[in-house]
């Protein structure tokens, strides 16, 4: 993207939220092709073993050679690793089931939080021209999370509008700023986007009501409402705003992009 307040460097942020199923891989594939529909050059990295990301994005899992794994503790070369897709402006580093075990081996490794930071920070990196950075965390707090946070620059959480959905968010938190002390000063929280909202139940607008209360500015204006659309979309391998451009899914999370990119350029030019 041409934009001379973009910040020098890519942009990188992990989606995480250690609850499974709150919409993290659906925030991240969407955003990612939301930002690239906006002209924005978007690097996915699957970090969940599950694979989701990838496989909704449209890399099928026996099409997946080289892997996030292999980026981080098989000293695969980045290039061999990064890979495009089909979605305008979006390329992505693919997942397989071999990061499970990417815990475990990490246990012994003195470097164990660092290594994804590392890889990113690799003027190989820099070929890509990439504007932002995003990474589909797995559910948990686990150690490739925790690469994720020493990795980023921020954190967006995806909070789905349901009860107990503020819970898990203190442990977040408290997770958030153990990094800060140890590995990542400067890591921010980019904001909480309340996912499959529906504004016909009282208890999202109860949820969304609490969220605003507790966390203020932090919480996205924007909404993603439940839309069956965005629950189809990843059968079809696609994002939303392809399989169904003028969904209400589709258009939630360009406005989200939208959101994102107004926060950046005002912080940039108050910086
Ligand atoms: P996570 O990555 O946090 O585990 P997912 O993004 O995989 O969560 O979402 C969990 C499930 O909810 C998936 O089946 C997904 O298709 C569905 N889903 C996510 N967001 C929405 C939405 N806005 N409307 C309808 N279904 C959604
Ligand atoms: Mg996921």
């Amino acid at each position: 993207m041409s934009d001379p307040t973009r910040p020098a460097g890519a942009k990188i942020i992990a989606v995480a939220n250690q609850k499974g199923g709150v919409g993290k891989t659906t925030t991240s594939i969407n955003l990612a092709a939301a930002l690239g529909e906006r002209g924005c050059r978007v690097l996915l990295i699957d970090l969940d073993p599950q694979g989701n990301a990838s496989t909704g994005i449209g890399i099928e899992a026996d099409d997946r050679d080289f892997s996030t794994y292999d980026l981080l503790l098989d000293d695969a070369p980045i290039a061999q690793v990064i890979r495009p897709t089909r979605i305008e402006g979006v390329l992505i580093c693919p997942a397989t089931t071999d990061l499970s075990s990417a815990d475990m081996e990490l246990v012994s490794n003195e470097k164990r939080s660092f290594l994804l930071h590392d890889v990113l920070r690799q003027p190989a990196i820099d070929q890509f021209d990439l504007d932002y950075i995003l990474i589909d965390c797995p559910p948990s707090l686990s150690q490739l999370t925790i690469n994720a946070m020493v990795a980023a620059h921020s954190v967006l959480v995806p909070l789905q509008a349901e009860f107990f959905a503020l819970e898990g968010l203190s442990q977040l938190m408290l997770t958030v700023r153990e990094v800060r002390q140890s590995a990542n000063r400067d890591l921010r929280i980019e904001g909480v986007v309340l996912t499959m909202y529906d504004v016909r139940n009282n208890l999202s607008q109860q949820v969304e009501a609490d969220a605003r209360a507790t966390l203020g500015d932090l919480v996205f204006r924007t909404m993603i409402p439940r839309n069956v659309r965005v629950s189809e979309a990843p059968s079809y391998a696609m994002p939303v705003l392809n399989y169904d451009s003028s969904s209400r899914g589709a258009v939630a999370y360009r406005a989200l992009a939208e959101e994102l990119l107004t926060r950046h350029r005002a912080v940039k030019q108050r910086s």
